[in-house]
C-alpha cells in the first residue's frame, strides 16, 4: 500500500513532466486535494506532507472538517454544486468557490462574503462537453455571466473550471481543455486561472494550461460511498 506521502511524489512528478513537455513551469500548476469522504485525519496528514490547499464538494461534510482542523492554516475550496440556500455558509467558511455556473449565485454569495474577509476567489464552471455533462453554464453564456460576475464587490473572478465527460483518449481530454483555454482568452479579463484536471486526466489538463489540478483518487486513494 502507498502512502500519502508516496502519492503526493507521484503526483508531483507527473505535473512536472507533463508540464516540462508542454514547456511550462511546473511550479505554475497548483495541486488541489479534494478530500470529499475523506476523514479529517487524511487532510491532516496532507497538510504534515506539505499541502495547504483543500478542496470540498458537499458543505456540511466541509464545515464538520473545518471544526476538526481549525488549527491549521488550510485554504478551503468548494468545488461541488452550489444549491442558494448554501451560499451564506459557503460565503463565510471558504477561500475560493470553482463551481459558480449562474449569476443569482455568484451575487448572493458577493452580497454574503463577510466585509472583513477578502474577495472570495471566483471561477466559474463552463459546461465544454455539451449534453453529457449537466453542470457548468454553456460557452455561449460565458461572456455575459463573466463580465457581471467580475464587477461583483465580494468576489474576485480569477478564472474557469470545467469537468469534461470522462474519456481515455488523450486527443479528446486534450480537446475538452483547450477549449475552457480558449474561452477563457477570449473574455480578456486577464483571468490568471484554469481549474481543470483529475486523477485521470492531470496530463491533458497540465498540456493545455491548467493552473489547478483537482486530485481525489490518485491523492487518498479510492472514494468509499458505502460507509456511513
Ligand atoms: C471528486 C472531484 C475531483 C477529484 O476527482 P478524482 O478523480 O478523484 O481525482 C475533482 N474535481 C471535482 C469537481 C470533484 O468533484
Amino acid at each position: 500500500m502507498s502512502t500519502l506521502a508516496d502519492n503526493i511524489c507521484a503526483i508531483a512528478s507527473r505535473i512536472d513532466s507533463a508540464a516540462r513537455a508542454a514547456g511550462r513551469d511546473p511550479a505554475s500548476v497548483q495541486l488541489l486535494a479534494v478530500s470529499k469522504t475523506k476523514p479529517a485525519s487524511a487532510i491532516r496528514e496532507a497538510y504534515a506532507a506539505g499541502l495547504r490547499d483543500v478542496g470540498e464538494n458537499y458543505l456540511q461534510e466541509a464545515l464538520t472538517k473545518q471544526q476538526a482542523l481549525s488549527d491549521l492554516p488550510l485554504i478551503w475550496h468548494f468545488i461541488g454544486p452550489i444549491q442558494s440556500n448554501k451560499t451564506k455558509a459557503i460565503a463565510e467558511h471558504f477561500d475560493w468557490v470553482h463551481s459558480v455556473d449562474r449569476l443569482k449565485i455568484a451575487q448572493r454569495l458577493s452580497e454574503q462574503r463577510p466585509a472583513n474577509m477578502a474577495p472570495l476567489n471566483i471561477c466559474l464552471q463552463v459546461n465544454v462537453s455539451g449534453e453529457a455533462s449537466k453542470s457548468g453554464c454553456a460557452p455561449a453564456e460565458l461572456p455575459a455571466l463573466a463580465k457581471a460576475v467580475s464587477a461583483l464587490p465580494g468576489l474576485r473572478l480569477r478564472g474557469l473550471m470545467a469537468i469534461p465527460e470522462p474519456t481515455e483518449e488523450r486527443s479528446e481530454q486534450e480537446a475538452a481543455f483547450a477549449t475552457l483555454h480558449q474561452l477563457q482568452q477570449q473574455l480578456e479579463l486577464g483571468l490568471d486561472t484554469l481549474s481543470m484536471g483529475m486523477s485521470h486526466d492531470l496530463e491533458a489538463a497540465v498540456a493545455q494550461g491548467a493552473t489547478w489540478v483537482r486530485i481525489g483518487t490518485a491523492l487518498f486513494g479510492a472514494r468509499d460511498y458505502g460507509q456511513p
